[in-house]
């Protein structure tokens, strides 16, 4: 016999999306429960983003939120370094809210204290066999395995907040989705070192493949390399790291660190719509994922919490669940956007390097479209607002 419960919004998945869409749910007075395949201490530690753009600072803030989630601003500056030549674009806006540092787990880490620990919301980890009943007609419920035991959750609505292998998506019939997918043909090798950043972040374009540097904290940093999609740890010992990184960015000084984690990153563009079905939506890595090149994955997976966090408040609290029924529709051009700028970003900054990969017309043309951004205060002005979330 399972064990039977209800709460207003069952959420699945304690990442960034989930636990961000539990805590702004409860500042508006509306319970939900999240339920986590991970422990607590994997999902706190798991390394990914830096930066909370200038528009999901906005965003806590009228929430009520930032002071207690967010720290300190960053440098709004980029070196666009090419051939090792550095260009230090100023990323300039007329808000008076700017990005704000802030690591993923960081992030992550201060949810779940306030949800958990300030708010008493509930989150329970190492739940297993998550099932979804989402008919026309019944009662949406969320079924698990925790220990030996069998939970059943009622509910008004479940939000799948998943990532891209959840059961959520996965839990809608075949036929009501539609995915655009477009593969860039590389990865990168995502690695975290024990070197701060010295100066400015750096995306650097080089004839040997693209190389960044940006920063993770006072005493460390995260470097991407382009490399191939086969590549593997085995074949990126760290000495070859270090030979990589001060290869591509033309700095023989660059002094080899302890590199503490190396993880592979496909780099492609997905979008499922719409992003919800019947009394389930979907929102972050579950809906949509970008390449980082642009850094804005997190940053997404908070825009969709936010819109659907509003929405609903007013089905819950208000009785007007029209802001839910568009969803889909309200964030999805938002989301084309960022795929657009994401794309950008991805195919200027490799085709501008390595002529072997898409020839000397693409390398030649991404060198222009990097040079329009240090000549044309309007491409400068459009790329600000992208980079601050603000386009
Ligand atoms: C190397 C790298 C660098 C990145 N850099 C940036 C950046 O600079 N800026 C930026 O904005 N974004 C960046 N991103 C993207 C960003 O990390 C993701 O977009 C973000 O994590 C999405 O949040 P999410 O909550 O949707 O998914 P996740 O953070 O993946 O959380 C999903 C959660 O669901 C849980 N889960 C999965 N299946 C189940 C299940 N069946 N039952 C219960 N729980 C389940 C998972 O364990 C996980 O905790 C980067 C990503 C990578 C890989």
């Amino acid at each position: 016999m399972a064990n039977k419960e209800r709460t207003p919004v069952v959420i699945i998945g304690a990442g960034v999306a989930g636990l961000a869409l539990a805590t702004l749910l409860s500042t508006a007075g509306v319970a939900s429960i999240v339920l986590e395949r991970r422990d607590r201490a994997f999902v706190e530690t798991r390394q990914r983003a830096g930066v909370v753009d200038a528009r999901n600072v906005r965003m806590f803030e009228r929430w009520g939120l930032a002071d207690r989630l967010l720290a300190g601003a960053v440098a709004q500056t980029i070196d666009y370094r090419t051939d090792g030549m550095s260009r230090v674009f100023e990323i300039t806006g007329d808000s008076e809210s700017e990005g704000r540092f802030c690591t993923q787990q960081m992030l992550v880490s201060n949810l779940l204290r306030v949800f958990i620990d300030e708010m008493n919301g509930d989150v329970r980890f190492n739940v297993a066999d998550v099932t979804i009943r989402n008919e026309p007609g019944v009662c949406p419920q969320v079924g698990y395995t925790d220990a030996d035991r069998m939970i059943e959750i009622a509910c008004d609505y479940i939000v799948g907040c998943d990532a891209d292998r959840g059961v959520s998506r996965a839990s809608i019939p075949d036929g009501v989705l539609t995915t655009v997918t477009h593969e860039y043909g590389y990865a990168w090798l995502a690695a975290l070192v024990e070197a701060p950043l010295k100066d400015h972040p750096i995306m650097g374009v080089s004839k040997h493949g693209f190389v960044a540097q940006l920063p993770r904290g006072p005493h460390r940093s995260r470097y991407y390399l382009q490399c191939e999609l086969k590549d593997r740890a085995g074949d990126w010992s760290d000495e070859r790291i270090w030979d990589e990184i001060r290869l591509r960015m033309h700095d023989e000084s660059i002094e080899n660190a302890v590199v503490h984690s190396k993880e592979f990153v496909p780099l492609r563009s997905v979008v499922h719509s719409p992003m919800q079905y019947g009394r389930l939506f979907l929102a972050g890595d579950a809906a949509h994922l970008v390449p980082p090149t642009g850094a804005k994955g997190m940053n997404l997976a908070l825009f969709d919490v936010d819109v659907l966090a509003g929405a609903l408040v007013n089905a819950l609290v208000d009785g007007d669940d029209v802001p839910l029924a568009s969803y889909s529709n309200t964030v999805l051009p938002h989301i084309w956007r960022y795929q657009a700028f994401s794309a950008w970003m991805t195919d200027t900054m490799h085709d501008a390097g390595d002529p072997t990969l898409h020839g000397s017309f693409r390398q030649m043309t991404a060198r222009a479209r990097l040079d329009q951004l240090f000549r044309s205060a309007a491409a400068r002005r459009l790329h600000s607002d992208y980079q601050r979330g603000m386009a």
